[in-house]
């Protein structure tokens, strides 16, 4: 998951974007006023957008009211010194999904994060579950058909990213946009190499391939999550090519 930060005051923003790339492995990247951060979130795809509201140049409830304007609907957490109810209701009337007070607890701030971006996804429960495959959030583990299998990181937030999609094709650039963020130097080939990886951890070598939850490589599409079905119902398309 890929989060935008826009936060004036660096040793708070310094310290958000390492919880949220510590924590829940989230791609973070960082914006000092208000014109930049809208320009980040009108250009790029992100999962969540955690928003001050003192801002120079362009303060956080007018950056909330033009994302809004625009059908922008990612989740937006606004963070506030302001604590009168009367923000609160504008806040909440011009969009925002959540908020918090200055100062706040960082777990505090993670459990929210994770919770608005599960929500922006429609999922409220923090357990994913996609076939014999069972993805804890909160824990961050992996159940194939009951047992844990251990995953790397990257490895780990593709499974997420597709198991918010399950059968829904994904492309590699949405992969790319989503888990990385922009000081990130892109190689066309890393997807390919981790998406690889991932197959052979959570696909079963026990019983036929078909059978089991698997990842899908459909040529110069994407990548689909196929679930476990009745064995030999599924399309033979493409599973080996390249994305
Ligand atoms: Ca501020």
């Amino acid at each position: 998951m890929r989060v935008l930060l826009i936060e004036d005051e660096v040793r708070l923003a310094e310290n958000v974007a390492s919880a949220l790339r510590d924590g829940p492995g989230f791609a973070v990247d960082c914006a000092r006023d208000g014109e930049i951060g809208l320009g980040l979130a009108r250009n790029l795809c992100y999962d969540l957008i955690i928003l001050d509201l003192m801002l120079p140049r362009l303060d956080g409830l007018s950056v909330l009211k033009r994302l809004r304007s625009r059908q922008d609907h990612t989740p937006v957490l606004v963070v506030t010194a302001q604590s009168e109810v009367g923000s609160t209701i504008t806040l909440l009337n011009c969009g925002a999904d959540d908020y918090l007070s200055k100062p706040f607890d960082l777990g505090e701030l993670l459990a929210r994060a994770k919770a608005l971006i599960r929500r922006g996804k429609g999922v409220a429960h923090p357990t994913l579950q996609a076939g014999e495959l069972v993805l804890n959030t909160l824990e961050q583990t992996v159940l194939r058909a009951g047992s844990e299998i251990t995953l790397s990181p990257m490895e780990y937030r593709i499974l997420e990213y597709l198991m918010h999609r399950p059968r829904v094709i994904v492309s590699k650039q949405e992969l790319l946009e989503h888990l990385y963020d922009y000081n990130w130097q892109h190689h066309s080939n890393v997807i390919e190499v981790h998406v690889s990886n991932l197959r052979k951890k959570i696909t079963r070598t026990d019983e036929a391939l078909a059978s089991g939850t698997s990842i899908e490589t459909l040529r110069n599409r994407g990548y689909r999550l196929l679930l476990s079905r009745t064995p030999g119902t599924y399309a033979d398309d493409g599973r080996d090519g390249e994305a």
